[in-house]
């Protein structure tokens, strides 16, 4: 499935959006350990298989808790994108 957390307002659209079918292959859950902010959490899903999620009390603020990861010009690999060896993990803005 593919999950997206987050919204659109006047400025854009910010989703972070998580392929979890990719998770239910993922031997090590990295993307948890990886963000700074703890937005990541594992998840079972209706299937019993555990997905990776952004906790609830992130998803209306995603564009300002990401900030740090984002600087305006040389933007280092981002540290959620990097850590998902799978490819699971994309960013809207
Ligand atoms: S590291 Fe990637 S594939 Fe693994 S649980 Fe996190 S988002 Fe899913
Ligand atoms: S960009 Fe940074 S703060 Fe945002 S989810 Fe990824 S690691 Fe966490």
């Amino acid at each position: 499935m593919i999950a997206n957390y987050g919204y659109m307002d006047g400025s854009g659209e910010y989703y972070i959006t998580i392929d979890t079918g990719k998770c239910t292959e993922c031997g090590h859950h990295n993307c948890v350990e990886a963000c700074p902010k703890g937005m990541f959490a594992i998840e079972t899903d209706d299937y019993d298989d555990e997905v990776a999620v952004i906790r609830e009390e992130f998803r209306k603020q995603i564009k300002y808790m990401c900030a740090e990861c984002k600087p305006v010009s040389d933007r280092p690999p981002l540290p959620c994108v990097e850590a998902c060896t799978s490819g699971a993990v994309t960013h809207s803005w």
